[in-house]
C-alpha cells in the first residue's frame, strides 16, 4: 500500500484543485447515474499530471520523464507493457522504440491506428540499463495502471509479455503457459501475448501473436 501513504490528502487536494480549475464545482461519488466519458478523459488526464511528479519509488531519480500512456481514453482495446526503455524515457511516449514499431504494426495490421487504441505501461518510468523491474517498483506503481484502467474502460486488454500481465493481475501466470486463452481482470476480458522484444529476437512467434490478435478482434466484432 506504499501508494496510499501520508501523501494521500496532498496528492487528493491537488487532484480536487485542478478539478477546480478546470471549472468542476460539484463531485459525484456515485449513487446515481454512471459517470460520463468526460470526466472520465479529465480524471486520467489530473491523474497523469500527478504521475509526472511521482517519487514513489527510486526510478523517479534515475528518469527523464515519466511515460504515462498515449491514445484514445475511451478505447475499447488496450494494450499494456512493461517499462520505458531509452526511447521512450526520451520521448515520453510508451513503445516508440524498436519493440514499439513493432506493436504499431501489430496494431496497422488489425486495421487500427495508435490513435485507436490506449497503450500504457505497469511501470512509469525507466528501469536503468533496462534491468527487470524490481517487485517493490510494481507495487508502487500498480494503482496507476490500475485506476487507467478503471478510467478507460476498455473492452479488451492486451498484455505484452509476463511484467505486464503478472504486476495487473498481481498473480504468478506463465506467459508461455496462458498466451493465446482468455483471461479476466476486473471483469474485462484480458488476452495475454507476448512482447514486441521478444518477437524481435524470436520473428517466428509473430504467428502466434497473431492469432491472438485475431481473438481479439473477433471478440470486438472487427473483421480479420
Ligand atoms: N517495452 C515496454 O514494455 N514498454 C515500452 O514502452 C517500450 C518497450
Amino acid at each position: 500500500m506504499s501508494w496510499y501513504n501520508g501523501s494521500m490528502d496532498e496528492s487528493l487536494a491537488r487532484e480536487l484543485a485542478l478539478l477546480r480549475e478546470f471549472g468542476f464545482t460539484h463531485l459525484d461519488l456515485g449513487g446515481g447515474q454512471a459517470p460520463s466519458p468526460v470526466h472520465g478523459e479529465l480524471e486520467l488526464d489530473v491523474l497523469g499530471r500527478e504521475a509526472s511528479a511521482c517519487v514513489q519509488c527510486r526510478l523517479s531519480k534515475s528518469r527523464t520523464q515519466v511515460v504515462w500512456g498515449v491514445g484514445n481514453p475511451n478505447a475499447d482495446l488496450m494494450f499494456i507493457g512493461e517499462a520505458p526503455g531509452r526511447d521512450e524515457d526520451i520521448k515520453g511516449q510508451p513503445f516508440v522504440g524498436r519493440a514499439g514499431q513493432l506493436l504499431t504494426d501489430i496494431i496497422k495490421a488489425m486495421k487500427l491506428t495508435r490513435d485507436d487504441v490506449y497503450i500504457a505501461n505497469v511501470i512509469k518510468c525507466r528501469p536503468p540499463d533496462n534491468r527487470n523491474p524490481e517487485p517493490d517498483e510494481l507495487d508502487a506503481c500498480r494503482p496507476y495502471i490500475r485506476r487507467q484502467v478503471e478510467l478507460i474502460k476498455p473492452k479488451v486488454i492486451v498484455a505484452l509479455g509476463r511484467f505486464g500481465l503478472q504486476s495487473l493481475t498481481e498473480k504468478a501466470y506463465s506467459i508461455t503457459s496462458v498466451r493465446g486463452s482468455w483471461l479476466e481482470y476486473n471483469g474485462i476480458k484480458l488476452m495475454p501475448t507476448y512482447h514486441p522484444a521478444y518477437l524481435l529476437r524470436n520473428p517466428d512467434a509473430k504467428k502466434d501473436v497473431w492469432n491472438d490478435m485475431k481473438k481479439v478482434m473477433a471478440e470486438l466484432g472487427m473483421s480479420a
